[in-house]
């Protein structure tokens, strides 16, 4: 079942008050992705638009949140959100401000640009103040959120308004060198996909690596800008370092949304469970024909050799590349550059094993770290029980 088995949503759990919360220090060792913010402010809507696919009009139906409700994640990297009410005060009894709080993480801190936002300020200052004591490693990023409604020139005022209000309120409680960011945000465009991978890029121990692999793939192959998405969230979770614009994002983005993709994700996973569990091969998947949308074509080779291709009408070429069962590489490059496929595909090939090597060596690492805790918590049953 491709929805089941593709969804990056393995563990919604609701829980009620923080004597609820978990506390299996295994399970609960990844980051940890805080969004907090008023009531109505849209933390619920912009979950479900980032990690569940729901279109943006149906948040209109989403019911407040009012409990706290915890997500794992299950994608390239394990990583929890924990959606937070807003009327709620998480430093004091029954909540646990060190376990919410103390894990290696980002706090997202949600704010409705369209409503006043003195209250939400105030929340805000109140939560960066005790969050930082609790945990000054903890990055901050604030969500000036719906701005969908707002002129250009009024956007770039508010975040003004904001930025300043809350760094002087800072300041005047000796915390001027917290660090905030700030982004602006709607789930009616992709403003949100934006801020979010670059929120969680800041959790990826390995995007240095990453961007590098990308540079060294861009500069041998002619490519002008290449993002590494999360093809089910459409967060990128790494880029080469060349500037990032706006439209060349919007587009490429696009391209992991294009419906006639859809294929190509979904036998991406078919294939991918068919060499998992090895049992038979359906000869129709490995059928490289082409395919012809609205003037785009690709043929589907292997599963990680999925590839499609787009040509623009100003010469520019989009370029999909399945890299395995979460990322999928999309660039951009000049049709002329496009004539060295040969080249173009023997590099990808390289960058693929690159990108298997590094996550790779990420699982051994979670492995040995995972059978040290284990080894850990035994000595200590050990040492109470002997
Ligand atoms: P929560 O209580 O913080 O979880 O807020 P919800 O997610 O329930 O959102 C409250 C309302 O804000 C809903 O009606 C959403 O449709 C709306 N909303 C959320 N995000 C946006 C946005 O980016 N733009 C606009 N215009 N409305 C939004």
């Amino acid at each position: 079942n491709f929805e089941e088995e593709y969804s990056l949503h393995t563990n919604p759990q609701d829980i009620g008050n923080g004597e609820e919360l978990p506390e299996d220090p295994i399970q609960d060792h990844r980051p940890r992705l805080l969004i907090m913010g008023q009531r109505r402010s849209g933390k619920s809507s912009i979950q479900k638009v980032v990690f569940h696919k729901m279109p943006a009009n149906e948040t209109l139906f989403l019911e407040a949140t009012n409990k706290i409700v915890k997500e794992d994640i299950t994608s390239f990297i394990d990583f929890q959100v924990w959606d937070f009410p807003g009327q709620i005060n998480y430093f004091d009894a029954p909540y646990d401000a060190n376990m919410i709080f103390g894990d290696y993480g980002a706090l997202i801190f949600v704010i409705d640009a369209q409503d006043d936002y003195i209250e939400a300020l105030n929340r805000l200052h109140h939560t960066v103040t005790r969050a930082y004591k609790v945990n000054p490693d903890l990055s901050f990023e604030v969500f000036i959120h719906k701005v969908d409604a707002l002129s250009d020139e009024y956007k770039i005022d508010t975040q003004r308004d904001i930025q300043q209000r809350i760094t002087d309120e800072l300041a005047d409680h000796d915390l001027e060198h917290v660090h905030l960011n700030f982004y602006l945000t709607s789930i009616y465009d992709h403003s949100i996909f934006e801020a979010f991978s670059k929120v969680i890029q800041k959790l990826i121990p390995q995007l240095p690596t990453l961007e590098n692999l990308l540079n060294i793939l861009c500069a041998n192959s002619g490519i002008e800008k290449a993002f590494l998405f999360d093809v089910n969230s459409k967060i990128y979770i790494a880029t080469d370092s060349s500037p990032v614009d706006m439209q060349s994002y919007e587009i490429c983005s696009d391209m992991i949304d294009a419906k006639s993709h859809f294929q190509l994700l979904a036998l991406i996973l078919i294939k991918h469970l068919y060499s998992r569990t090895n049992s038979y091969r359906d000869e129709s998947y490995d059928d490289p024909s082409p395919i012809d949308t609205n003037g785009c074509s690709g043929n589907y080779e292997t599963a990680n050799e999925a590839s499609s291709l787009i040509k623009l009408n100003n010469g520019t070429i989009l370029c999909l590349r399945g890299v395995n069962r979460f990322l999928a590489l999309v660039c951009l490059l000049r049709a002329d550059n496009f004539e060295k496929h040969g080249l173009i595909d023997y590099n990808f090939q390289c960058f693929k094993e690159a990108i298997a090597e590094v996550f790779e060596l990420k699982r051994r690492n979670a492995e040995r770290a995972k059978h040290e805790r284990m080894g850990l918590i035994e000595n200590v049953d050990d040492s109470i029980g002997g």
